[in-house]
């Protein structure tokens, strides 16, 4: 049984009252993994860790040496790329190939990344008018904000948890770690590859456990910790602002949704269907940006839904690790038990299921694991609940519209405003549409193409602040000015 322990201070140990938790594989619910569940003590210790690092040879580092130290871990992640790909997919369940061509290499991207961002963005400076003539010179700086609390989900861990560590590091900070108690591998795994290319301890530290009253709430309330970073559900983002709010300090939320996809009759259709698919059921349809909610104008209503609905009953489930399989678990029986509540309700509350709706037969041990149908539905009002809550999961209701006002309207009836995917070949329309749906992130004719200079984030419950390129030095560093009388 593989034994997974906290990475505190560069070495790896158990937690000091030597408590565990079991990790089950999604696939066929085996326990897998065996990790140390860690206590106050131990998160306490991984905060004073971190802040030794900035106050020693971390915090007196040359920049430059720094960024190199980033893109050693970028290569070493790629050399031992068959490892994350490995223990990702074990953690997940989620098909081989996702991991390969998105997950891992966009997780070691994400330490090249910032380290460029850090090293070519400049600070601004003005020169003023004093009264005696002679001017002063103002200049900015960007200082470390200090030790980063890390909280992260397990939908695409490796990815997601890097996205944070990554910019918090390429600016000088130390972060503790809390990944999900879900998907504790691969941030174990990149223990290992600190140490290897030689990043001091105490730079990088990882504490396992759960949430509340356990080691994520002993991170977000340590008030060693400078600020929190999170990915997560809304209402998690809400206690962890509470602990915040102690010491007033900052915080960057990026959180769930109740993704619009629109679909015009201009589109080109099988582009639609295909974007449509992916952003419903990709990772099970376990994504933040995904589309549960689809709208699709009339004239090519009937034909979508039947299309979209060959292409559901199309998936291959099976073992991740097996070719051809693309259509994984969901993460956990918890987590299956909410999204078939969700089923359920959609047919209480009078849904036409369209196809999926409940299990897939599976045969042997896979009978064991947390599979669900993917799952669409037609003709529910919109206050239904399937189409207001965020399920995360397989699934996806469609309704037709008639006009751009209509589905405009549609689009922003929610509490969210993570992203939409919006397909049409008319180009004014796109940058209309664009305009008016209120998320923070627009795809047209296209979804999850991630360009990670850009800013990436929510609007209302779906987050707060922008991470990606120049806007995660917003939040990873401190602006301070000097003003020089000449
Ligand atoms: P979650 O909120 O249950 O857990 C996220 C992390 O928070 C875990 O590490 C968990 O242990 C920790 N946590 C839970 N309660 C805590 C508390 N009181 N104090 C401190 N830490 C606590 O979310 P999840 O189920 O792991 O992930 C799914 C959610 O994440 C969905 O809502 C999804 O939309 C969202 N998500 C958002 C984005 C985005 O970029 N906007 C990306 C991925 C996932």
């Amino acid at each position: 049984m593989r034994q997974v322990d906290n990475f505190i201070n560069g070495a790896f140990q158990r937690s000091s009252d030597g408590r565990r938790f079991e990790k089950r594989s999604p696939v066929d619910n085996k326990i897998i993994a065996n990790i140390a569940e860690s206590t106050q003590s131990d998160v306490d210790q991984a905060v004073e860790a971190a802040r030794a690092a900035l106050n020693g040879e971390w915090g007196s580092m040359p920049q430059a040496r720094r960024l190199e130290l980033l893109y050693e871990v970028a290569d070493e992640i790629t050399r031992r790329f068959d490892d994350f790909v490995a223990a990702e997919m074990a953690d997940t369940g989620q098909p081989e190939h996702v991991m390969k061509h998105v997950f891992i290499p966009r997780g070691a991207a994400n330490f090249k990344v910032f380290a460029d961002v850090i090293k070519n963005v400049p600070t601004e400076s003005f020169m003023m008018d004093t009264p005696d003539g002679r001017g002063a010179l103002n200049y900015s700086v960007r200082k470390p904000k200090g030790v980063i609390g890390v909280i992260s989900p397990w939908n695409a861990p490796f990815l997601l948890m890097t996205w944070k560590v990554g910019p918090a590091l390429a600016c000088g900070n130390t972060v503790v770690l809390k990944p999900s108690e879900e998907t504790p591998l691969t941030a174990t795994l990149l223990g290992e590859v600190m140490n290897k290319v030689g990043i001091p301890k105490g730079v990088y530290n990882v504490v396992h456990g759960f949430g509340p009253n356990a080691a994520g709430e002993f991170v977000t309330t340590n008030k060693g910790v400078d600020a929190i970073t999170f990915t997560g559900e809304t209402r998690t983002g809400s206690a962890i602002m509470k602990a915040a709010s102690e010491g007033t300090r900052d915080v960057s939320f990026e959180m769930g949704g109740k993704n619009a996809g629109i679909v015009f009759a201009d589109a080109d259709f099988d582009e639609a269907v295909n974007g449509i698919f992916r952003s419903a059921f990709l990772n099970t349809g376990q994504v933040c940006l995904g589309t549960e909610r689809v709208y699709v104008e009339r004239p090519i209503f009937d034909k979508f839904v039947a299309a979209l609905k060959e292409k559901a009953e199309g998936v291959q489930y099976g073992r991740p690790e097996i070719k051809g399989n693309n259509y994984g678990p969901l993460i956990s029986r918890e987590h299956q038990e909410k999204v078939l509540s969700y089923y359920q309700k959609a047919a209480d509350e009078g849904a036409t299921i369209v196809t999926g709706g409940g299990v897939p037969d599976m045969e042997g041990e896979l009978a064991e694991g947390n599979w669900v149908q993917p799952t669409i539905w037609t003709g529910l009002e919109e206050s239904a609940s399937v189409v207001q809550e965020e399920i995360f999961g397989p699934c996806c209701h469609i309704r037709p519209f008639d006009t751009e006002e209509e589905v405009i309207a549609l689009a922003n009836d929610t509490d969210y405003g993570l992203s939409t995917t919006i397909w049409t070949t008319n180009l004014t329309r796109a940058h209309r549409m664009a305009a008016s749906v209120d998320v923070g992130i627009t795809w047209v004719n296209s979804w999850f193409l991630r360009d990670l200079r850009t800013p990436f984030g929510g609007n209302k419950e779906s987050g707060i602040g922008r991470e990606g390129g120049v806007h995660s030095l917003e939040f990873y560093t401190e602006l301070r000015n000097v003003c020089i009388k000449l």
